[in-house]
Order: structure tokens, then sequence, then C-alpha cells
């Protein structure tokens, strides 16, 4: 039985993660504060044996235990939640992964760092190889996360190379499924629970910026393969290279709904929001043998139904157990 930490664990991707992972019958330990993630996300896995939760900061030293893996999630990903504080996220990519890095060492576990395709910035060269170095501003609004995501990459390889640390970088592009939560503030969740309460989609900027959706479960599967390919360090792209203008993503989601009394409005662009953004993912189909599967609107779909069922949930107050539901099963 390996025995994996998954920092981050009780978000979005995180529980996710650990969902798969128990069912390849590891032993979990999930580190989180609790800052941008759920209780409910792991609720399923409480009363699992081979599960461990442990509330707990990243910046603040970790606690040693015996381990094999570890998978380091732990930062808020919304532009609102990763703002809101932005010193403190500053802090979460550097002493986090730091005292993650030092774990690494002293228990000789193997690292997997969730870093971003915020780390091209709003980038110049399109699609995005791993070898584009990006258009970031450093003093801008976004630099506390891509910034701070560039540094904690440096990092682990600067551990890599003095002490040895077995580590990989992957570089995930715009996730989204079951697990986000309802205020997450990052456009799918936001479109889906706007389109299903009637209220108008928030498009901002004239909407001609382009994104690349990933479901979260060829995520999944490309980050357990990435941990399990030796020697590799990246970093790797895993992202869905299918490209879409917000304004399309925004009719794509009111065509799933047929019953969305929802319009459109146009709000100001935020400051330093990419204009455009698709991975290469060459590397990741070479090294890995890995290609995402499922197109945008199959997984929406599956995230209009898991957020019909929360917001349903909300309305007759037995948010309870639709939190407990099984992500996998929507
Ligand atoms: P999320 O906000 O749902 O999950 C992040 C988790 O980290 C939350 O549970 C939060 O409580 C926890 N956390 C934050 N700061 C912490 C701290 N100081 N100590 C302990 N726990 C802390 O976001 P997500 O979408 O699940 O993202 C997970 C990881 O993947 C993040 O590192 C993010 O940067 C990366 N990522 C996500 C995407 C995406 O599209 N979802 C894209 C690129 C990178
Ligand atoms: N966006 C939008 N309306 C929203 C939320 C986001 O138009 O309610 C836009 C945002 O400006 C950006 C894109 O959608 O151009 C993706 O935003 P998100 O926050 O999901 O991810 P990121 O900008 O980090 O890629």
């Amino acid at each position: 039985m390996r025995r994996v930490l998954v920092t981050g664990g009780a978000g979005f991707i995180g529980s996710h993660l650990i969902h798969d992972l128990l069912a390849d019958g590891d032993a979990v330990v999930c580190l989180d504060n609790l800052f941008s993630g759920r209780r409910e996300n792991i609720e399923p896995y409480l009363s699992h044996e081979a599960f461990t939760f442990i509330e707990h900061d990243v910046c603040d030293p970790i606690p040693s235990m015996q381990l094999d893996q570890i998978y380091h999630l732990a930062c808020p990903a919304s532009p609102p939640h990763y703002q809101f504080d932005a010193v403190k996220t500053r802090k979460t990519n550097f002493h986090g992964t730091l005292n993650v890095l030092e774990l690494a060492r002293t228990t000789g576990a193997r690292l997997l760092f969730a870093s971003t395709s915020e780390v091209y910035g709003d980038p110049e060269v399109h699609p995005q190889p791993e070898s584009y170095r990006g258009n970031v501003n450093i003093t801008g609004i976004r630099s506390c996360y891509d910034v701070g995501k560039m540094d904690a990459e440096g990092l682990c390889f600067d551990f890599m190379r003095q002490y040895g640390v077995d580590h990989r970088v992957i570089r995930i592009f715009n996730t989204y499924g079951p697990n986000m939560r309802v205020d997450d503030g990052r456009v799918v969740s936001n479109f889906v629970a706007q389109a299903l309460k009637g209220e108008d989609l928030t498009i901002y900027g004239d909407g001609s910026q382009t994104r690349s959706f990933q479901f979260v479960s060829d995520l999944v599967r490309g980050m357990k393969l990435a941990m399990a390919k030796d020697g590799l360090t990246g970093p790797i792209n895993i992202g869905n290279p299918g490209e879409f203008t917000i304004r399309e993503l925004a009719e794509k989601i009111l065509e799933a709904i047929p019953s969305s009394t929802s319009r459109v409005v146009f709000l100001p662009l935020p400051a330093d929001d990419p204009t455009q953004r698709k991975p290469d993912i060459s590397q990741a189909m070479s090294t890995l043998g890995w290609r995402p599967t499922v197109q945008l609107d199959e997984g929406l779909r599956r995230t209009i139904a898991y957020f019909e069922a929360v917001l349903r949930g909300q309305e007759d107050g037995s948010l309870g157990s639709v939190s407990r539901m099984d992500p996998a099963a929507v």
C-alpha cells in the first residue's frame, strides 16, 4: 500500500484525485487549511480506513510522516480567491512549497507539483509549448499566483539539483467539473450557476478571449501518469487543446440548459486577463501516452448535473446530502 500525501486535497481537483487514489488502494493523507476547499468535498472519504485528514496550513512546518508520494496542490486557484489575500498566496506558493519540498527531502517521497498555464502569462506564442518562457506582468494583480507558481517551480528544480529530490512539475490548463464551489468565481462554475439560477451570465470584456477547458477526470489521469513516470521532471503541460472564446462558452452553456431564462451581460475585463490560451500537449502525448478524452459538451453536461443537484440541495436545505454525493457518480 503506497502512502500518499495530497496537499490541497479538500479542493476541487484534490478531492477527485483522492477518490481515484483510494480506489487504487493507496493510503491517503489530505492536508488542507480549508481556505478555498470544503470539508464536504472529502466527506465521502472520512470514514475510509485508508484516509486521514489533517487541517493544516502548508505555510507552517508540516508534521513528519512516512510517505512514498506527495501531490502538492495547496494554493487557491480562482482569481478572486488568490487575489483576496495576495501576500498569503505568495507565501503559500513559496513557504508552502518549501515546506513540502523539505518533507519530500526528509522522507524520500516522490513529489508532483501542480503548476499552471498562468506561468505563460498573456502568451505571445500560441499554442503554448513548455519551452515558451511566458509573458507575465511581474507587478500585476495576477503576479502573486503566476510569479508565485514560477518561483515554486524553480524551487522544485533547486531541490532536485541540490538535494536529489525526485520531483515532477505539471502545468495545468483551465480545468472544470463537479466539486467546484458555486461561489468559486471561475468562468465555468460562474456561468453554469448563473444559467441554472436564471441570472445573467457575466462575460468580462467582449468575450473574445480564449481558454482551453479540460474536464477534471482527464487531468487526474494525467497527474497519476506523471507521478508514475520514472525520471520525469517536467515541466509538462496537461490540458485539453480544444480552444473556445468565452462568448462561445456562454452560448454552449445556455444551449445545454434550454430551460434557462438567462441572458449575457458584458462587464469590464480584469487587468492582465490573458487574451488567448491553448496547450501544446505533444510532450504529454509522447512521454506519458496521455491525451484528453472528455470534450467540452460532455464535460459541461456532467458539470451541469452536479450544479443542478447542489442548487436543488440549497433550496430544500439538504445541502449535506448533495455534498456527500460521490463525484465519480455524476
Ligand atoms: P481549489 O481552490 O479548489 O483547491 C485548492 C486547495 O488548496 C483548497 O482546498 C484550499 O483550501 C487549499 N489551500 C489553499 N491554501 C492553502 C494553504 N496555505 N495550506 C493548505 N491548504 C491550502 O483549486 P483547484 O482548482 O482544485 O486547484 C488545485 C491546484 O491545481 C492549485 O495548486 C492550482 O494552482 C492548480 N491549478 C488548477 C487549475 C484549474 O483550472 N483548476 C489550473 C492550473 C493549476
Ligand atoms: N470570465 C468571465 N466571466 C466570469 C468569470 C471569468 O468572462 O464570470 C473570464 C475571465 O475574464 C477569463 C476567462 O473567463 O478571461 C477565464 O477565467 P477564469 O477565472 O475561469 O480562469 P483564468 O482567467 O485564470 O484562466
